[in-house]
């Protein structure tokens, strides 16, 4: 059965079931049958999202219930000069976005960067956490958990690493509440972001915990993780990839270039992004890094609910001899080059702008990349954002270009 009105007509005779259509027919008449179900049931015309430029079968593992897709422009800044441990040289940075004036203004920042000679970047810790809630009897039994983890880190390491060929447990370490035990499982997930990983390999490990102790797991996730919500045990012990970029810049280049000068960024970045944020009670201590994090992921494929984690980042800017040390450090940058969203061939070329689709070389050097031009996109964004409230252009900014 090929035509999408046939498909249609038999969902509506109740013959066939709305998300069971791929079973019946290829992926894009499937997603057309839906197209037309929706059309008339909401009155919506859904040429547009028809209109998308891939085979609808390469989303068959990153969405269910397709209909189309939600296009997003799509541009790069720079290119930039990075000095990373993974990535380095003269770099494109692919931004998908649709608030206008974001590229011309992280555009803006990474060409001071450029005149400044480039930025550093460093990932400084590495590792994707699961963290399963398990029940005891009372705290006697939690601390008897507490030490049976102790004593058999190599016990959960053989049993989780037993369904990954990539990757490694790095540690386990416990939290007691009560009767409640909490295990935050953490593990080199190499390219891979490593959500389906480690909550895979993480299973295993459980299975052993509740064959081997008297507690029973609650949970799998256990919201210690954390994934997808605001949480300062992110912020702090960081998750995925903590990766920090910075920059000297020359007193002269700030003040031709952002014409405003390095004493002023520094006042703005510590009176706003540190006082007002501390204020505020904020987990990011900066000003727009979820701009540039969320840019980059929809760009490249990575999982959009974690710009959440992904905007933890902290601004420092400082005068050092006249000059402006610049800097910005994201905590939680859960990013992957390959798995998720990455096999999409939008988002896959959007990796490639950056040299670091698939598997990089030794593994987890793709992603370590990957995460280090983000941060240095983010620097650009942060340093243009206050050089912009230092000269005091951003409103007019937004009114030429995002209106
Ligand atoms: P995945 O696509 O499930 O797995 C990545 C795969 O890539 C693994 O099977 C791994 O094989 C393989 N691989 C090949 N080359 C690799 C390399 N160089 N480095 C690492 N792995 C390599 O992706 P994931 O990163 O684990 O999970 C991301 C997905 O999880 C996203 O779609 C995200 O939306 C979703 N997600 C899931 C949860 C959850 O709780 N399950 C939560 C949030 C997001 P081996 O493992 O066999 O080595």
């Amino acid at each position: 059965m090929s035509d999408p009105a046939d498909l249609a007509a038999k969902v509506e005779s109740g013959e066939l079931r709305f998300h069971e259509l791929e079973e019946h027919a290829d992926a894009d008449t499937a997603a057309a049958a839906r197209r037309l179900l929706v059309e008339e049931q909401s009155g919506a015309d859904l040429d547009a999202v028809g209109d998308y430029g891939f085979p609808a079968e390469v989303a068959d593992s990153a969405i269910e219930n397709m209909i189309g897709a939600a296009q997003i422009p799509m541009g790069v800044v720079g290119p930039v000069s990075i000095d990373g441990a993974a990535v380095s040289g003269d770099t494109y940075l692919p931004l998908a976005t649709t608030e206008g004036a974001l590229l011309a203004s992280v555009n803006r920042g990474c060409s001071v960067i450029d005149g400044a000679g480039g930025a550093t970047a460093r990932v400084t810790k590495s590792g994707m956490t699961r963290a399963p809630v398990f029940r005891v009897a009372d705290v006697a039994e939690a601390e008897a958990l507490v030490s049976w983890v102790r004593d058999n880190e190599q016990v959960l390491k053989e049993a989780a690493e037993e369904t990954t060929s990539h990757g490694e447990l790095l540690d386990v370490t416990p939290y007691v509440v009560g009767d409640n035990v909490f295990l935050r499982f953490r593990y080199d997930t190499k390219d891979a972001m490593g959500m389906n990983m480690a909550t895979i390999a993480t299973r295993a490990a459980a299975d052993v915990v509740e064959e081997e102790t008297t507690a029973s797991l609650v949970a799998l996730s256990g919201n210690l993780c954390t994934d997808k919500k605001p949480a300062a045990i992110n912020a702090v012990e960081g998750r995925g990839r903590s990766v920090t970029a910075d920059v000297l810049i020359p007193r002269a280049v700030v003040e031709e270039k952002l014409h405003t000068t390095p004493e002023a960024i520094a006042e703005i970045n510590t009176r706003k992004n540190l006082v007002g944020s501390a204020k505020a009670g904020s987990l990011g201590f900066n000003a727009h890094v979820a701009n540039v994090v969320a840019a980059m992921f929809l760009a490249t494929g990575q999982d959009a609910a974690q710009v959440v984690e992904g905007s933890n980042a902290i601004t420092t800017a400082e005068v050092k001899e006249g000059d402006l040390y610049f800097s910005v450090s994201l905590a939680s940058l859960e990013v992957g080059t390959v798995g998720g969203g990455t096999k999409l061939p939008t988002q896959a070329e959007g990796l490639d702008v950056l040299g670091v689709r698939g598997s990089g070389d030794p593994a987890g050097a793709n992603a370590d990349a990957l995460a280090e031009a983000i941060a240095v996109g983010a620097l650009g964004g942060e340093l243009s954002l206050l050089a912009a409230l230092g000269s005091r252009h951003l409103s007019s900014a937004h009114e030429s270009l995002g209106r």
